[in-house]
């Protein structure tokens, strides 16, 4: 049983990350709060309604609220 929930949650995190990053047309990735590079959509959490990204400079992960 552990195995299993293991698996399906990495199945799920493959699934979001590489397709959808630039192409979301709900979700658009902001800008980075600490130095203002553009970053790019990490994940989504729906139970939460909110987005985590990651800015493509310095690295910084930051969570935002989905509008
Ligand atoms: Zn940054």
């Amino acid at each position: 049983m552990d195995v299993r929930l293991k698996a399906r949650r990495t199945t799920l995190t493959r699934a979001l990350t590489p397709a959808q990053t630039t192409e979301e047309p709900v979700v658009l990735p902001n800008w980075c709060p600490d130095c203002g590079g553009s970053g790019y959509l990490d994940s989504i959490n729906l139970v939460r309604e909110t987005k985590v990204q990651t800015c493509q400079h310095c690295g910084l992960r930051w969570e935002t609220r989905i509008d």
